[in-house]
This record gives structure tokens, C-alpha cells and sequence, in this order.
């Protein structure tokens, strides 16, 4: 059974997620971010959670799921792979194919998948529809290489992009992920103004590495 992850704090409160390891060669071997990864850094505390995500990984690419065999998601919004990334071939086939049946049976809930698996991405939804409460953000795979217009559109519905704030100073970006409120509070996603989870914006999104 593939696993829903609930309960998470910080900017993932109130947010589900549907994840796989972080770390794994097959995933993970071209990031470019990999010394700031801070999925790898909480893996990296938590032995058990990381066995969790290496075991729904496995889950995950065994086999295309029936929908009566798939979760039901009981928050109004989720993200695939908060932790681990889309692999190659066929088991990438599989993995986004399990999301999209994942979306399709929870249509009340909004899903948004981040990945740096570009090739596999343009690949699989050139050649398939995803459903209209998926969305698809393309993460930078270096940081102060910001982008400000998304690419593909036919494809992509936002770009994410980490950068430093040596580059922040410089060249004086305006973040909008990781803000706080007037209360001086972080906003979590389900609070925050950026609205990635909407599906009727386009997102641009600038982020401090942590
Ligand atoms: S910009 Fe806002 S909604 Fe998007 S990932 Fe950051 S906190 Fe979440």
C-alpha cells in the first residue's frame, strides 16, 4: 500500500505528502544541490522515516496500482515527493503514472509535484495528460542560478529556485517562499501567500537556502 504522510510540522503543516527516499543514486545522482539538501540533512536524523520513504519508494515503482488499491488523501492538499525525486525509466514510468491515478481518485485535492527530473518530466507528459489538480514545478538544480520564466509551458505550471543571500544582496531578489506573517511567523503552505498548491496560478518562487 502505497503511504500518505500526515502530521508534518513547519511549512508542511496542514499539507500531505507522498514521498520516496532522498538520497537514493538512482534519483538523486545529478542534483546539483546536494551539499544544501535539507530533505538528506533530516534523513539523516531520522533513520527510521528514511526506511519508511526507501520502503513506499519500493512500493511506488513495483507496479501500476489499481484505483480501488490507491490512498485516499484526507488533507486538501498534497505534494509528491516532498522527499526523493521521479526516477528514470521505467520505474519513473510507473511512479508518475501511481501519482496521477493518486490525483485522479482524489479530485477534491490539490497535488503538486517539484522535481529536477526535467527529461523524465517533458518525456512522460508529452505523452500523457495529468489531471486538472496536478501540478508540475520544475526545481533549479543549482543555486543562485535563479529562473524567472517558466519554460515549456505546455508541460510546467511553475518554477522553484534556491539561491543564496550573498545573492539575494546582490542582485536584490524578492523572496516569496519562506516569508513570515505580521506576526513574524513562517508561513506554512497552506497559509502562505505564494499559493503554489492553486491550480489556477502560475508560480514563480524564490527561496533562501536554509
Ligand atoms: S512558496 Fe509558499 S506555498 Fe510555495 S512552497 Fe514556499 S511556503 Fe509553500
Amino acid at each position: 500500500m502505497i503511504k500518505v504522510y500526515n502530521g508534518t510540522t513547519g511549512k508542511m503543516a496542514g499539507t500531505s505528502h507522498i514521498s520516496v527516499q532522498t538520497g537514493d543514486p538512482e534519483t538523486c545522482k545529478r542534483c546539483k544541490v546536494a551539499t544544501i539538501c535539507y530533505a538528506a540533512r533530516y534523513q539523516r536524523l531520522r533513520p527510521v522515516v528514511k526506511e519508511s520513504y526507501r520502503k513506499n519508494g519500493l512500493e511506488i515503482t513495483s507496479r501500476i496500482f489499481e484505483m480501488d488499491e490507491l490512498p485516499i488523501v484526507t488533507n486538501f492538499q498534497c505534494r509528491f515527493d516532498a522527499f526523493g525525486e521521479i526516477y528514470d525509466g521505467e520505474k519513473g514510468d510507473i511512479q508518475l503514472t501511481n501519482y496521477i491515478n493518486i490525483a485522479t481518485k482524489n479530485p477534491k485535492v490539490n497535488f503538486v509535484l517539484w522535481s529536477r527530473n526535467y527529461k523524465k518530466i517533458e518525456k512522460y507528459f508529452t505523452e500523457n495528460m495529468k489531471p486538472d489538480n496536478f501540478k508540475l514545478i520544475r526545481s533549479s538544480s543549482e543555486v543562485d542560478k535563479p529562473v524567472y520564466v517558466i519554460p515549456n509551458k505546455h508541460i510546467w505550471d511553475g518554477v522553484f529556485s534556491v539561491v543564496s543571500a550573498q545573492y539575494i544582496k546582490d542582485n536584490n531578489v524578492k523572496l516569496n517562499c519562506g516569508t513570515k506573517d505580521e506576526y513574524g511567523e513562517k508561513y506554512s503552505c497552506v497559509s502562505c501567500p505564494t499559493r503554489c498548491y492553486s491550480m489556477d496560478t502560475e508560480t514563480v518562487v524564490f527561496e533562501q537556502v536554509k
